[in-house]
């Protein structure tokens, strides 16, 4: 009985490998912000907010009608400052909404929707952005208030950009809604072919970061619908086009100084990873379940590119 109480016990060990590529996390509900926390990621690559504005029951147009913008300006302060605060002071970059107008339909105020052909397509992210401009005031002024908060680790993520005019429109509306753009990150997701091609444009009028959102990317670089089963076997983020494109990008925000980031779910595909960590992309955002896995892979990689280069000296 005495050899066996003295029997060495397994103990669980919480090992998380250092690595010099960032692992983050994506969320898309603010209840999930403990969990995302405790996979201690290095901030919050994406937080959409489609779900808190769709929880809501109401279309943000609805709001504005009806006198209640501020309600509205409240309702995403609460739900983003959840996220912030549960990472602060690491970096959670918000993307400003983007849901396609045919989720907005069943809500209250969704008559006033368009009819689109092809909603993905469509009238979504930036470009709607830009032109429901009120609706775009709110959000940056909730961005405004979580600043003043004290919640300085939050950016904002502009989504579906395709021409550098976009980007410039947006950072003149936050600077007319008083906005301090030395004080906050601004980046834009990389999910048109168009956005890569003319990265240069980007960089030259000013960015802090860039995401990849490959799950768009790889759909407009392929002609290839991700929600379509019949040609779902046409759909792959390893196309050596849409990696053309991310290298093409990430060597040029690579000598401007602008971090590269990639929060698509093909960040968390092992081969892709890989091939992230040796294009030298900054980090790598990765759903709750995936980022010790994805940190694993990255460690590895990383391992591997000094082994060899070590060898080859
Ligand atoms: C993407 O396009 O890769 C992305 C992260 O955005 P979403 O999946 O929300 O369109
Ligand atoms: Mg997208």
């Amino acid at each position: 009985a005495v050899a066996e109480e003295k029997k060495v016990q397994p103990v669980a060990v919480a090992y998380k490998p250092v690595t010099a590529t960032e692992v983050k996390v994506n969320i898309s509900e603010p209840t999930r912000a403990q969990a995302a926390a405790a996979t201690m990621a290095d901030g919050v690559g994406l937080l959409r907010i489609e779900h808190m504005i769709l929880g809501l029951g109401k279309t943000p147009g609805y709001y504005i009608r009806s006198g209640r913008s501020e309600e509205y300006v409240d309702e995403l302060v609460k739900n983003i400052k959840i996220v912030a605060d549960a990472f602060y002071p690491k970096p959670v970059w918000v993307r400003t909404l983007d849901a396609p107008t045919d989720e907005f339909r069943a809500m209250e105020g969704g008559e006033n929707e368009p009819v689109e052909h092809n909603p993905m397509l469509g009238w979504r992210g930036i470009r709607r952005d830009l032109t429901e401009v009120d609706h775009f005031r709110l959000e940056v002024r909730a961005f405004k208030k979580l600043h003043e908060l004290g919640l300085t680790n939050v950016g904002i993520m502009l989504p579906m950009v395709q021409h550098v005019s976009e980007l410039k429109r947006a950072k003149e509306i936050m600077r007319e809604e008083g906005l301090d753009l030395n004080k906050i990150d601004v980046g834009i997701m990389v999910e048109t072919p168009a956005a890569a091609l003319t990265i240069e444009d980007f960089i030259e009028e000013g960015l802090d970061f860039i995401s990849f959102g490959t799950n768009d990317l790889t759909q407009y670089t392929l002609a290839v619908d991700r929600n379509n089963e019949n040609v779902a076997n046409l759909y792959s983020e390893m196309h050596p086009a849409v990696i053309k494109l991310i290298e093409y990008v990430v060597e040029r925000c690579k000598k401007a100084g602008v971090k590269t980031s990639i929060c698509g779910q093909a960040g968390s595909y092992p081969e892709m990873a890989r091939r992230l960590v040796q294009i030298g992309i900054d980090s790598i955002s990765a759903n709750i379940d995936a980022v010790a896995t994805v940190r694993e892979t990255v460690a590895r990689a990383e391992l591997s590119i000094l082994l060899e280069a070590a060898r080859n000296r």
